[in-house]
């Protein structure tokens, strides 16, 4: 039993990956339903008392971070659907004294023109706004909601305040918005954003995933370089999900490639996951989840706690089964999950 954390060894999994980054979730509610994701209507909501409260979630991650966590996302649902997410970022920003490096947040952008410098002011370093259309109709067929409009409005208030780099997630779906892929990639040269594309994954609450519907990250690439040539940015990729690209004639604006489908990069995941339920997961698709709000209310101690982590990373799974006859889709969907 080790009795204190040495900093120098990370948390790491039974394969060897040191697990540096973790994903939170704030809460399981969404204000869109998108159809790759809530096409259903509600999700079965957890009950507030079962989710972690902003004082658990600060507990917790000071444990993760002396673990040896560099990197928290917050996400959700819709993260910013969380009243006190401003304390929260203030709570975790604080723990960048201790270890952390990066506070990010991942968000629809719907609350972002009237919030995005108060985020900012909490301590956010960097933010990932997710828009899977540039046009009206699209995206309000895609996302259930006609909001585009304000979502820009809320990119536009997140560059304001300061919250650089901006990301835009855009996930391609077959038949609903790949033909406009080279608008996103032209609106990453004239907003200097990073723009990530993402393969459509079986994590849709209606189970309604079909492989013929993944627009996979090689054609998004050829698409993308026909029109503006591609050059592989030169950085080591890391444990990043993306494989990222330069424009060729240098203009701003970045593309990211996120293949998780066609390319899986399993080898060198180093995340982990907390739902706002508490729950630990340790692969996006994990069909199994421990229980770290149980042990933290159960009153064990900080040291139990630490060795209850230790034990769950061990568990990470080699890489996900996502293109084998045995894969069983995760009975939750992302929104609870936490993207
Ligand atoms: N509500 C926030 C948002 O819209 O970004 C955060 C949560 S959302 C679940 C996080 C990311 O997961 C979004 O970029 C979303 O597009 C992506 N996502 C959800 N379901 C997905 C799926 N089935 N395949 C690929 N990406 C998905």
């Amino acid at each position: 039993m080790r009795q204190l954390h040495d900093m120098t060894s990370p948390l790491k999994d039974s394969y060897g990956r040191a697990i540096r980054d973790l994903r939170v979730s704030l809460t399981d509610r969404c204000n869109f339903r998108c159809f790759y994701c809530l096409p259903h209507g509600e999700p079965p909501i957890a009950p507030k008392e079962e989710m972690l409260s902003y004082e658990e979630i600060e507990y917790v991650c000071g444990i993760f971070v002396s673990l040896g966590i560099e990197k928290i996302r917050l996400t959700g649902g819709e993260p910013m659907m969380r009243r006190d997410i401003e304390t929260i970022i203030e709570k975790l920003a604080a723990l960048k004294t201790k270890g952390l490096q990066d506070l990010a947040l991942t968000t629809n952008g719907y609350f972002l023109p009237d919030r995005a410098q108060q985020l900012k002011d909490a301590g956010l370093d960097r933010i990932t706004i997710s828009v899977d259309s540039l046009k009206r109709d699209t995206f309000k067929q895609m996302t259930g909601v006609d909001v585009l409009e304000r979502v820009l409005a809320g990119i536009a208030a997140a560059k304001k305040a300061g919250l650089d780099p901006i990301k835009i997630n855009a996930v391609i779906v077959r038949g609903h918005n790949e033909a406009e892929v080279v608008d996103f990639a032209a609106f990453a040269r004239e907003h200097d954003v990073q723009m990530r594309f993402i393969e459509f994954m079986p994590l849709d609450s209606g189970h309604d995933w079909s492989r013929n519907d993944v627009v996979s990250g090689r054609e998004i690439r050829e698409r993308i370089s026909e029109q503006f040539p591609l050059v592989p940015a030169r950085v080591a990729r890391g444990s990043e999900t993306s494989s990222r690209y330069h424009f060729a004639d240098g203009a701003p604006g970045e593309i990211g490639i996120i293949a998780p489908v066609t390319e899986a990069f399993c080898g060198a995941c180093s995340r982990i996951r907390l739902t706002a339920d508490g729950q630990i997961r340790t692969c996006l698709f994990s069909t199994v989840e421990h229980s770290l709000r149980d042990v933290v209310r159960n009153g064990a101690s900080r040291q139990e706690i630490i060795e209850f982590i230790e034990a769950v990373v061990l568990k990470k799974e080699p890489r996900h089964y996502i293109n084998e006859p045995q894969f069983v889709a995760p009975s939750r969907s992302m929104s609870f999950i936490g993207g």
